[in-house]
C-alpha cells in the first residue's frame, strides 16, 4: 500500500462535487484515509505550488486556489500515485482520457477540478503540509 494527496480544487468544491469527485475516486480503487475542507491561505497557495513560482500562470493559480475553499485528501492504494495521476487525467482537460476527473469536471487548464503528487517523495512532503500522521485513518 502507498499513499497519495489529493486536493479536490476551488472550482470543484464551488459546484458542489466534491462527492461526484469522490465517487470517481473510489470507482477506481482508491480509499479515501483522511479528508478535511480547508480555505487555503495566500501563503499556503504559494508554499504549496512554490515550484511554478516563475511561471507566468503562478499568480493566477494561487488566485484560483485561494478563492474558495478546497478539500485536502490522503487517498492509499498499490501504486497510489501513478493510479491516481491516470485518474486524475492529463493536466489540460482537453487532453485528458475519457472517464477521468479532469475530462469529466474540468473547466480549464487551470480550473482543473484536482491536483494529485507527482512522486513518492512529494506526496510525503504534500500530506505532511496538511495532516499529521494520527489524522491519517486507513
Ligand atoms: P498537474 O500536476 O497536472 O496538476 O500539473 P502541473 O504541476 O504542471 O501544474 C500545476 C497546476 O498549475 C495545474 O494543475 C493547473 O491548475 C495550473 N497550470 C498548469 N499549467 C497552466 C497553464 O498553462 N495555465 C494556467 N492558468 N494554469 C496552469
Amino acid at each position: 500500500m502507498s499513499r497519495t494527496f489529493s486536493i479536490i480544487k476551488p472550482d470543484a468544491t464551488r459546484r458542489n462535487l466534491t462527492g461526484a469527485v469522490n465517487a470517481v475516486i473510489e470507482a477506481a480503487g482508491l480509499r479515501i484515509v483522511a479528508q478535511k475542507r480547508v480555505k487555503l491561505s495566500t501563503a499556503q497557495a504559494e508554499a504549496f505550488y512554490g515550484v511554478h513560482k516563475e511561471r507566468p500562470f503562478f499568480g493566477e493559480l494561487v488566485k484560483q486556489m485561494t478563492a474558495e475553499p478546497v478539500v485536502v485528501q490522503v487517498l492509499e492504494a498499490d501504486d497510489a500515485v501513478p493510479k491516481y495521476r491516470a485518474v486524475m487525467g492529463a493536466t489540460n482537460p482537453e487532453q485528458a482520457d475519457e472517464g477521468t476527473i479532469r475530462k469529466l469536471f474540468a473547466l480549464s487548464i487551470g480550473e482543473n477540478s484536482v491536483h494529485g503528487s507527482d512522486s513518492d517523495e512529494n506526496a510525503a512532503i504534500e500530506i505532511a503540509q496538511f495532516f499529521t500522521e494520527e489524522e491519517i485513518v486507513g
